[in-house]
């Protein structure tokens, strides 16, 4: 990506992954929109950090899953940093570690709605603006799966690890479908990570539990991931489309 496409969107960037992509990506020198859904003071935080560093960013609320939330998010970044030249498809949700009859009906639409739709919706808006045919100068879209995609989460979530799977193949089809364009799309499969979101399924010290069946012998920190999305992103990937990234620990 050129100096000039130096704006990127990270969905669901007010806490964990996201927010450590978020702050990396602004010392790396990019204007930044860091996505949420609800927590405004959380991503505020994350603005103030970087701005206190003298980098650029913007807090914006939009539901990944509503279209014209999306769309006017990429409006607004656009009027502010010039165009957007990448998106990280990062936003994501889970429920309480149940077995697969255990979960709702409701709780399958509520998953599948921000982790799919969602980052369809964001891929699809960023893709509609960076294709060269429409006059756009390209670009860089990472979608954030997880290691799940490949375990299926049994007895914890299937339901989430299915959503995972399901951004896998998007990234294969449309990482094809869209190289001509001169957008490339990747992935990165978090393993373990020290986040929050452990506590929304139910268990908060669940990378601790974990930590034996990891070969490196730790959890991972947000900053890990963090640099393998920016990798991607960056203009040293220029020559991945469609790759996967693992970052687990080896697990
Ligand atoms: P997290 O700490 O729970 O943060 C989730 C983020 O997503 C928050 O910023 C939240 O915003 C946002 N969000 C949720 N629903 C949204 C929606 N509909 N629209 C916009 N934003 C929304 O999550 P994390 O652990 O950093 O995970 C980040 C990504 O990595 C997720 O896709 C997750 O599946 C993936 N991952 C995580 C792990 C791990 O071990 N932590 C492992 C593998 C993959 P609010 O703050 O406003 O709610």
């Amino acid at each position: 990506m050129g100096e000039a496409q130096k704006t990127i969107i990270i969905t669901g960037a007010s806490r964990g992954i996201g927010a450590a992509t978020a702050l990396m990506a602004a010392r790396e020198g990019y204007a930044v929109c860091v996505n949420y859904r609800r927590n405004r003071d959380a991503a505020e935080g994350v603005v103030q950090q970087i701005a206190s560093g003298g980098g650029r960013a913007i807090a914006i609320a939009a539901n990944v899953a509503n279209e014209r939330d999306v769309a006017g998010m990429f409006d607004q970044v656009a009027g502010e940093f010039g165009p957007v030249g990448a998106l990280v498809n990062n936003a994501g949700v889970l429920g309480t570690q149940s077995t697969f009859s255990g979960i709702s009906v409701d709780r399958f639409r509520r998953i599948l709605e921000t982790n799919v739709i969602g980052a369809f919706i964001c891929a699809k808006e960023a893709v509609r603006r960076m294709s060269r045919s429409n006059g756009g100068d390209g670009g860089s879209i990472v979608n954030v799966s997880s290691l799940a995609a490949r375990s299926g989460a049994p007895f914890e979530y299937v339901d989430y690890a299915a959503s995972k799977g399901a951004l896998d193949s998007m990234t294969a089809g449309l990482a094809r479908e869209v190289a001509p364009e001169g957008i490339r799309v990747n992935l990165v499969r978090p393993g373990f990570i020290y986040t929050g979101m452990h506590a929304d399924g139910g268990e908060p010290g669940r990378v601790d539990r974990l930590v034996s069946t990891i070969p490196l012998q730790r959890g991972g920190e947000p900053d890990d991931v963090a640099r393998a999305i920016l990798w991607l992103v960056s203009d040293k990937a220029t020559y991945a489309v469609g790759a996967s990234i693992d970052v687990t620990g080896g697990v």
